[in-house]
């Protein structure tokens, strides 16, 4: 019983272990898994990402058609909204192209808005 109460007055002067989120945020650590970054100059569309993700949210797709001529491919597209950020994209992609950031701020209520194109419409 002491050895309750004295931890409660302990934690009493503590700073909390929580942030008023979101006016403040947590420092987000290296090597974080978030939003996905990709350049498609570096992409050889090669397909390993679309093949090694297990979540299938991974697509090959053609570049719009205004595009065709310079990205004549296809390429990643990328849905989050049912990738469980393994990462398994990013290692297995043999030129970088895909990586992961530390971006975590990816809550919407619009679904579309969390299909990642691998090149603007
Ligand atoms: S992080 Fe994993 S689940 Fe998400 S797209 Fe890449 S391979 Fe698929
Ligand atoms: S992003 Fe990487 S793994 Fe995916 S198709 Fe392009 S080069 Fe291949």
């Amino acid at each position: 019983m002491i050895k309750t109460i004295l931890e409660l007055i302990r934690n009493l002067f503590k700073k909390p272990m929580t942030v008023r989120f979101p006016h403040e945020s947590i420092e987000i650590p290296e090597g974080f898994r978030g939003e996905h970054a990709y350049e498609i100059d570096k992409c050889v569309s090669c397909g390993l990402c679309f093949r090694v993700c297990p979540n299938r949210a991974i697509e090959m797709i053609e570049a719009p058609e205004k595009h065709r001529d310079k990205y004549p491919k296809t390429y990643p597209r990328i849905d989050l909204g049912k990738c469980c950020f393994c990462g398994f994209c990013e290692d297995i992609c043999p030129t970088d192209a895909v990586k992961l950031t530390k971006n975590v701020y990816l809550s919407t209520f619009d679904s579309k808005s969390v299909i990642k194109e691998p090149i603007e419409k």
